[in-house]
């Protein structure tokens, strides 16, 4: 039957037998019967099977038509991923401004012979030069954050696959649902499940998806042997969460683009970012992100730390916050982190699911203290 991937989604684990419970049970299981051999393909061993995992697997793999092995966070997963790969190619070609977390990783690997190559992915002649010469791999994470910068990943996929290299792209901020990574021709996505996909601010998980169904098993031996595997509870509160994220993403990005141009408009604001609104890569965004731009917006507040500091106490409904994708709306200034290199006044907000219009009056009321 041919289904769309949000009816997919719903219906990737089938109530089939009478009695079912329509949702699945919470599976606490260290060990399982096994009579036969391990070879046998049944579960036997909690670091190896859970049926919480497999549900999850099936509905987040399912919304890419795409194999799916999730992990205690997305840096678990990042991590696996980068020991499967890593077995062909010691350089990874990452964007300067990728997940602070992921260029720790791969600096922490450096004496594992793992080599961090940082490019601007804009630059697609020095895309090109980094991935000559060695073996490489390209990391792209688009839109980046916070400047919602959108890489074209048609063209980095073709520019990866002329040198060889498998395209992974960190797919957290705008979801399978938005944007199309392994369709534009990436080898492997990189999931935050912590994020818009379970959508209540109450998991930490991370998830690989690729079609190459050997390098998802090569990534499911490394969650084994290394040991991040995702807690049945979490699996299941993911699980649960992922079953509403087409519309929690949707009104997410309905939201945040309506801020974006409000406060595009505002006299105490320098700059807004998202994806979409820089003419440069407008047509692109329209493109990649069809369906809307994710729940993460950043504006600069003219007056620099203080005045932006001052913005975030005066708000009623942003929560004071980091991470982003939940339920209720959160910001914070970025540079309060010492890693950060974005602008003092600049406040990332990640837009939840409240009214419109209760949030843009918020946030006119919170720049009022400029006043
Ligand atoms: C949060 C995040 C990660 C890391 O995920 P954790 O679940 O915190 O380990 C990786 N990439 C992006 C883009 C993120 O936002």
């Amino acid at each position: 039957m041919d289904i769309t991937r949000n009816t997919r989604l719903l219906h990737a684990n089938p109530v089939a037998e009478e009695g079912d419970p329509l949702s699945e049970p919470i599976f606490l299981a260290s060990k399982y019967r096994m009579a036969g051999n391990p070879e046998g393909g049944g579960r036997f061993y909690g670091r190896y099977h859970s049926p919480n995992w497999e549900a999850l697997e099936a509905s987040l793999g399912g919304i890419e038509e795409a194999g799916c092995a999730t992990f205690a966070s997305g840096s678990a997963a990042s991590c696996a991923l980068i020991f499967a790969l890593g077995a062909k190619a010691k350089r990874f070609v990452i964007a300067r401004d990728s997940y602070f977390g992921t260029r720790k990783l791969l600096d922490a690997l450096r004496p594992f012979s793992i080599e961090p190559v940082h490019v601007d992915c804009a630059d697609h002649d020095e895309v090109r030069a980094a991935l000559a010469g060695a073996p490489s791999v390209l990391w792209v994470e688009t839109p980046t954050n916070p400047h919602l910068i959108v890489f074209d990943l048609a063209a980095l996929a073709a520019i990866a696959r002329a040198a060889g290299a498998p395209l992974v792209v960190d797919n957290t901020t705008t979801t399978g649902l938005l944007q199309r990574p392994l369709d534009l021709g990436a080898t492997a996505c990189m999931y935050s499940l912590t994020k818009s996909i379970s959508g209540h601010s109450d998991a930490v998980l991370g998830a690989v998806t690729s079609r190459d169904e050997e390098l998802v098993e090569r990534v499911k031996d490394w969650r084994t042997i290394a040991g991040a595997i995702p807690g049945p509870h979490e699996a299941w509160l993911t699980h649960r969460g992922l079953r509403t994220l087409p519309l929690r993403i949707a009104r997410q990005s309905e939201n945040a683009l309506a801020l974006a141009r409000h406060l595009e408009r505002h006299a105490r604001v320098s700059a807004v970012y998202y994806p979409g609104l820089d003419a440069r890569t407008a047509d692109l965004a329209r493109r990649q992100l069809p369906e809307g731009g994710g729940p993460l917006l950043s504006f600069e507040v003219r007056g620099g730390s203080e005045a932006a500091d001052a913005v975030i106490r005066a708000s009623q409904l942003f929560v004071p916050a980091t991470s982003f994708g939940g339920v209720v709306s959160t910001w914070e200034r970025r540079a309060r982190w010492s890693a950060e290199t974005a602008a003092e006044g600049l406040i990332r907000a990640s837009c939840g699911l409240e009214d419109a219009v209760d949030l843009l009056a918020d946030v006119d009321r919170a720049l009022a203290v400029l006043d």
